[in-house]
């Protein structure tokens, strides 16, 4: 018997029988490790009205009061942190460090929605005309739906609860349903701190789940992080369907090594962002472009390093990649590698072989490195999402430019350079959302906001920070006149102000 996982709403588990259920691997020994039920109609309905009733509450909780709840929580996601990456790592794969590392950037999006009542504050103008003020309110949008991927099971949920939350909304939420448990886990902590039931719902389940929030009337807006062709499908059903919708969809991230760089801090750099999470980041580099006449020697030292990596069992101690998040998964990438030969890209470093330090059934495959790529290669073109870095050659920094500035995704970039005029140049010119400067993974801190540009967002509102604020509450403009009893009479031409 495996482990059953389940829907949390109104503030408990589901005790109804699932017509669909899902299995959750555990990618380093390849063994189903439990099932997750799938939601039907009668499952999103009721998480729905759940949602929906409590927010009726929430909406008039007091500022002090919601704020009491993110600080209680945030003390309680500090002190279990430890329990929720293993979680994390048992169903993701991810080694405990790098699962802490997710936990630490979800803790600082609850940082941020903290200081709610600094956020919240609206405008206010007196005496806009004689004795008539103007004032500006924000107030929430009610049920909202937060929809996300395999990647990151308890730091992209955070990104969006915190601040729906704290602006006064009610969320249900649709995690990854490859690795669902982390979102139970977090779902208690928030009861535990006090958040009123049906305030935070879990939904799980596939794409059913996922349609029956974008068409549900009462669902006010969507946050969604995900693959780029769904990212785009949630923009145009959630619209059409009159909700307010931010998707945060792909990447492909280049990171540019100019001649004048330290390349051994270069490599390094490359090491670590290609290949954490086993490459299953959004804001991985998965792009070296290497700007002559640095390639030869760039290539060599990015290789000499991937070769030492440890792959393995991300619970075993040193372990620094895990394995990929399903079978299925690790094979699409694997067939990638075969594609690159085929396409002529040399295979400076085969994955395929590395020592694993894990069991024989997990799902893994170690570091690969292709030089000499070309822009019209599948592995240059598509994104892999696995240990797959590909360098390509330029002749010059415009050539290097051009070639991400053509690129249909715009996420994350990063310049390695000494020269502070490169550098101002390559954030001016570079057309991506989040840019590093000898910073290989630029995630901006919770008090930014992250999104990227192109096919890597559909929708104005980036994730997180103060644009979490603007995106999770609507603004009401009030003009109001109190003293002045002598208002002229009737007069029908169109309000002036004097
Ligand atoms: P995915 O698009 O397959 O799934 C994301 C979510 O959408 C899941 O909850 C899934 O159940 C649901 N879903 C999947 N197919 C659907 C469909 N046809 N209709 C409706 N819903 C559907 O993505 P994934 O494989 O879980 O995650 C990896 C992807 O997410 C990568 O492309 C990665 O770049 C991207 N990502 C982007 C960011 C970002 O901030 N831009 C962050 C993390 C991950």
């Amino acid at each position: 018997m495996t482990a059953r996982i389940t829907h949390w709403i109104n503030g408990k588990d589901w005790d109804g029988v699932a017509e669909r259920t899902g299995e959750v691997y555990d990618p380093a020994t390849g063994e189903v490790r439990a099932h997750v039920d799938f939601a039907g109609p009668s499952e999103i309905e009721a998480a729905v009205a759940s949602a929906k009733e409590a927010f009726a509450k929430w909406r008039d909780t007091s500022l002090t009061a919601r704020q009491r709840v993110l600080f209680a929580f945030r003390r309680l996601l500090d002190e279990r942190k430890q329990e929720l990456a293993e979680i994390i790592t048992s169903e993701h794969g991810k080694v405990i460090g790098d699962a802490l590392g997710e936990i630490a950037r979800g803790i600082e999006s609850v940082d941020f929605a903290c200081g709610i009542p600094a956020m919240l504050k609206g405008g206010f103008s007196e005496n806009v005309s004689t004795n008539v003020d103007v004032y500006s309110l924000r107030q929430p949008l009610g049920v909202v739906g937060v929809i996300s991927p395999f990647n990151f099971p308890a730091m992209v949920p955070l990104w969006f609860i915190p601040g729906a939350l704290a602006c006064g909304n009610a969320v249900v939420l649709k995690p990854s349903e490859k690795d669902p448990s982390a979102a139970n886990f977090v779902a208690r902590l928030w009861r535990e701190a006090g958040l009123p039931d049906g305030l935070l719902t879990v939904l799980h389940g596939d794409k059913v789940a996922v349609d029956g929030l974008l068409t549900h009337d009462d669902v006010k807006a969507i946050s969604f992080v995900g693959s780029t062709p769904v990212a785009r499908y949630i923009y145009s059903t959630g619209t059409a369907n009159g909700k307010r919708v931010q998707a945060l969809g792909g990447a492909k991230n280049h990171m540019v090594v100019l001649p004048d760089a330290n390349l051994d801090q270069a490599a390094d750099a490359a090491v670590s962002a290609g290949f954490g999470s086993a490459g299953e980041r959004c804001m991985a580099v998965s792009v070296v472009v290497a700007v002559d006449p640095v390639g030869d020697e760039l290539v060599d030292k990015i290789v000499e390093r991937a070769k030492k990596l440890r792959v393995g069992d991300g619970r075993r101690a040193g372990c620094e990649m895990g394995p990929l998040v399903t079978k299925q998964h690790r094979d699409k990438v694997a067939s990638y590698i075969d594609a690159g030969v085929q396409a002529g890209a040399t295979l400076a470093l085969d994955g395929r072989g590395h020592d694993i330090d894990g069991e024989p059934g997990g799902f893994w495959l170690g570091p690969t490195v292709f030089d000499h790529v070309e822009p019209d290669m599948s592995i240059y073109t598509d994104e892999i999402f696995g240990p797959v870095l590909s360098v390509v050659r330029a002749h010059s920094y415009p050539e290097a430019v051009s070639l991400i500035n053509a690129n249909d995704y715009g996420n994350g970039t990063a310049i390695f350079t000494n020269d502070g005029g490169a550098a101002r140049r390559f954030q001016h010119e570079v057309e991506v959302g989040m840019v590093g400067v000898n910073v290989p993974i630029p995630v901006p801190v919770g008090y930014y906001s992250f999104g990227g540009w192109k096919n890597s967002l559909f929708g104005d509102t980036h994730a997180y920070g103060p644009d979490a604020m603007h995106f999770f509450t609507r603004t009401k403009v009030v003009t109001s006149r109190w003293l002045d009893p002598s208002h002229g009479g009737v007069d029908l031409g169109f309000p002036k102000n004097d």
